[in-house]
C-alpha cells in the first residue's frame, strides 16, 4: 500500500515523453525529438576541463553539504555582477538541479493548509513538488491571446489569508513568456505587505531573445529580500542538464532550512559536478551568447516553416526554447480528440516527438523544443506536415 500522498502527484510527463522517444528509438526507429527540454550542445570546455582535473585530483569525496565555498561565492557573484544584487555566499545552497531547488523551497517553505499561487501553462514539477508538501497549489491561467503575459492582478486576486507563497517562473517553460520588471513590483509589494513568500524561478534567465529589462532579482532583493527567493540552474545555459547543478538563493534561515532537508536526501551535490560548474561560472561567457543566438535563430525559422499551416497557431516567445502552439483548429479538422492523442500519433506514425500540453495544463496545446539542430527540426517539422496531410488537406488550399 502506498503513501496517501502518492493519490496526489504522478511522475514527470515532460521526463516521460523522452522515455517513450527513447523506447522507439532502440526497436531502429530515427525519431526526431521535439520534447526534452535539454539543450544539444555540448557542455562547455571550461566545465569539462574542471571536472577532468577534479577527478585526476581525487575531489571524489562528500563536500559540505551546501556545496563548496568557491561555488557558493561564485554564484553569489554572478548575481551581484548581472543583477547587481548582494548575496553572501551562506545565502547560496547548491543543489541536484533547479529541481531540487524548488523542491527544498516548497518543502521549507510550505505546509498543510497553505495555499500557493503559480501560474499555467507552465512547468508541472511546480505543483507537484507543492503538492508533496502537503499544501495547496492555486492556479492563475495565463493566455495566448496576450502572449501567456503573468497579470499581476491575476496574481493578486488569487491571493487569500491562507496563500503562503507565489511561484513565478520567468521566462517561462513551456511558453518562453517573460513577467515584467513592473509587473513583478506590483506583486512584491502585495506580497510583501501580507508576509507572503515570492520564490523566482530563473533556470532559463540567460535564454531571452527579445531586449526587455529582466532584472527580476533586484526587484524583490530591493524591496522585500527577507521574504524572497531566487532559483536557478546550470542546465540550460551551460548546457549542462545531466550534471545536475543548481542553487537556491535567499535568507539565512531558509538556506539552513533547505540544507537540512537536502541533508537528509541527497547531501551534497556531485564534487565532480561543482567543480564543472565553478568552471563553466569562470571560464569564458561567449559559448552562452553563441548558444543563445543559434536558439534565437531556430527559433524564427521554425515558426516560419511550422506557420505554414495557418491552423498551428503561435505566439514568439521571448525566451527559453520552446514554441507553444495552439493546435485546437487543427485537431478538430484532423478529429483527432486530444493533443495528447495527436501527440501519441505524432510519435508512432511520424516519429516525432512532443510534449502535449496537458502536460503543462494546456489541452490543445504542443511543446516543441527547438533545442535541436537545424536539419533535425527541418527534418521534424517537415513530419509534422506530412502527418498533418495524411488527414486531408487543409480547408480552402484543396
Ligand atoms: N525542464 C525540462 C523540461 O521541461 C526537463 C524535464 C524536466 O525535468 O521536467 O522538459
Amino acid at each position: 500500500m502506498l503513501a496517501d500522498r502518492m493519490k496526489r502527484i504522478s511522475s514527470s510527463p515532460t521526463l516521460k515523453v523522452g522515455l517513450e522517444a527513447a523506447r522507439l528509438r532502440r526497436t531502429g526507429a530515427d525519431v526526431v525529438d521535439f520534447g526534452a527540454g535539454e539543450p544539444d550542445f555540448s557542455t562547455p570546455p571550461s566545465a569539462k576541463a574542471e571536472a577532468k582535473a577534479a577527478i585526476d585530483a581525487d575531489f571524489t569525496k562528500y563536500t559540505a553539504n551546501a556545496g563548496i565555498d568557491e561555488l557558493k561565492e561564485a554564484i553569489a557573484n554572478r548575481y551581484h555582477s548581472a543583477y547587481g544584487v548582494d548575496y553572501s555566499p551562506g545565502q547560496v545552497i547548491v543543489t541536484a538541479g533547479g529541481k531540487q531547488a524548488l523542491y527544498n523551497t516548497a518543502m521549507a517553505l510550505f505546509g498543510p493548509g497553505d495555499e500557493v499561487v503559480t501560474h499555467s501553462p507552465g512547468w508541472p514539477s511546480i505543483p507537484e513538488q507543492i503538492r508533496l508538501a502537503d499544501a495547496a497549489p492555486v492556479i492563475v491561467r495565463t493566455d495566448a491571446e496576450d502572449g501567456f503575459r503573468v497579470k499581476p492582478q491575476a496574481i493578486l486576486s488569487a491571493l487569500t489569508a491562507r496563500t503562503r507563497g507565489i511561484i513565478i517562473n520567468s521566462p517561462g517553460n513551456p511558453t518562453g513568456a517573460v513577467i515584467s520588471e513592473g509587473d513583478l513590483a506590483l506583486i512584491a509589494d502585495e506580497a510583501k505587505a501580507r508576509g507572503i513568500w515570492v520564490v523566482l524561478d530563473l533556470c532559463y534567465e540567460r535564454l531571452i531573445y527579445e531586449s526587455v529589462a529582466h532584472n527580476l532579482p533586484m526587484v524583490l532583493w530591493s524591496r522585500m529580500p527577507e521574504l524572497s527567493i531566487v532559483t536557478g540552474s546550470m542546465s540550460k545555459a551551460y548546457a549542462m542538464t545531466g550534471w545536475r547543478c543548481g542553487w537556491v538563493i535567499g535568507p539565512k534561515q531558509v538556506i539552513a532550512a533547505c540544507g537540512a532537508i537536502q541533508s537528509h536526501a541527497t547531501s551534497n551535490v556531485c564534487s565532480i559536478t561543482q567543480r564543472a560548474a565553478l568552471g563553466a561560472l569562470e571560464g569564458p561567457q561567449g559559448c552562452v551568447d553563441e548558444m543563445l543566438e543559434e536558439y534565437r535563430s531556430r527559433r524564427d525559422r521554425v515558426m516560419d516553416w511550422l506557420q505554414s499551416d495557418s491552423r498551428i497557431q503561435l505566439v514568439r516567445p521571448a525566451g527559453a526554447f520552446y514554441l507553444f502552439p495552439d493546435i485546437s483548429e487543427l485537431l478538430l479538422d484532423c478529429k483527432i480528440p486530444t493533443s495528447v492523442d495527436f501527440a501519441q500519433k505524432l510519435l508512432t506514425e511520424a516519429h516525432v516527438a512532443v510534449t502535449p500540453g496537458e502536460a503543462f495544463d494546456a489541452p490543445g496545446f504542443l511543446r516543441i523544443s527547438y533545442a535541436t539542430s537545424i536539419e533535425r527540426l527541418r527534418e521534424g517539422v517537415d513530419r509534422i506536415h506530412k502527418f498533418i496531410r495524411s488527414f486531408g488537406p487543409a480547408p480552402g488550399t484543396a
